[in-house]
């Protein structure tokens, strides 16, 4: 390194909050979804050999009572269920996880993401749709597959899972929290001191998982859009300081979107809301969702730019992401970390 690069690095560093160069995490968005079918083991795998800190599962249940790693309670996005079980979809079309035992959702190919109705893939430039073998995973197998991986090199991921649409699966019979949570405590996910953040949308379940269900892991309320109400949870509440006080009582952290941390771009620089500032006032972390190194947001030039606006400029504390290599690679360039 020339004295030059030194100066102009340390002059770097200066301009930023010391607090804002604590340790920061990478969160695998479905594991390394930019490079493999979302939520499949082999995903897992990459994101873990990446160096992800922590692997995402979104959960689900079969109609056995099983959960599985699935974004969506419906299975027409990511799998052939369409043409295995033509009869089996629902009034609307669709075809829901919750109508398949686990022995019928393992016949399925998972592949890329697509639209349902034109059979196109979300991400053109990712894997190629049906290419290959993938299975959906349990809940179990993915812990099981994790902790092995952890086992044998050495180096610890952590699990992030996320509870999908409790007040629906209590709709149709089925308590979704209390099987994940049983799941979790066998496997060793407990305190708060175990590599796990439990993440959900429903503020009532939040609630319920802390107090009623008596869960003592890190627990996370993800936020959406305001105006995109979900399950009767109050985004413009829970986003606002007397919200994000009330919610200090029982989580331990926020996963906004982007939106919800970015206001804006000013000339070359960013802009920010005031959310991650006063998340941290009530001792919150900030996990923002999604940064997709092959869609960025308009006026964005690159991954590694909106890393730095998240990680640096704004100071969260971790951020999702599609392309873990990136955000490990980014972070290391950062002077300090761990
Ligand atoms: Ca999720």
């Amino acid at each position: 390194m020339t004295p030059w690069s030194l100066i102009a690095l340390l002059a770097g560093l200066a301009s930023v909050n010391a607090e804002n160069l604590a340790p920061k995490i990478i969160i695998a968005h479905r594991g390394a979804s930019g490079y493999l079918p979302e939520h499949t083991l082999p995903g897992k795998a990459l994101a873990h050999a990446m160096g992800a800190d922590y692997l995402e599962q979104d959960l689900v249940l079969s109609q056995d009572g099983i959960p599985v790693v699935l974004h969506d309670i419906v299975i027409d996005t990511v799998t052939d269920v369409a043409k295995r079980f033509p009869e089996r979809k629902r009034a609307d079309g669709r075809y829901y996880a919750l109508d398949f035992t686990l022995a019928e959702l393992k016949q399925l190919q998972v592949t890329e993401r697509f639209d349902p109705r034109t059979g196109k893939p979300v991400f053109p430039a990712r894997f190629p749709l049906g290419q290959a073998t993938f299975q959906i995973p349990t809940f179990e197998e993915e812990l099981q597959f994790i902790q092995g991986l952890n086992r044998t090199t050495g180096r610890e991921a952590g699990i992030y899972p996320e509870i999908k649409s409790p007040a629906w699966h209590r709709e149709q019979r089925q308590d979704i929290s209390r099987i994940v949570l049983q799941i979790l405590e066998r496997y060793g996910y407990r305190t708060k001191s175990d590599k796990v953040f439990l993440q959900c949308f429903d503020y009532q379940e939040v609630k319920r998982l802390r107090t009623e269900l008596g869960y003592q892991g890190r627990l996370i309320q993800l936020l959406a859009d305001p105006k995109a109400s979900q399950a009767g949870t109050d985004f413009a509440f829970l986003t606002s300081r007397a919200g994000l006080a009330e919610l200090a009582k029982v989580a331990d952290g926020i996963g906004p979107s982007l939106a919800q941390v970015i206001s804006g771009k000013s000339g070359e620089g960013f802009t920010f809301t005031d959310l991650v500032k006063t998340a941290h006032e009530f001792k919150l972390q900030v996990h923002p969702y999604t940064i997709r190194t092959d869609d960025l947001p308009s006026g964005v030039t690159s991954g590694e730019q909106l890393f730095r606006a998240c990680l640096v400029e704004a100071g969260v504390d971790g951020v999702f992401t599609d392309q873990p290599d990136r955000g490990v690679a980014f972070l290391r360039t950062l002077v300090v970390r761990k």
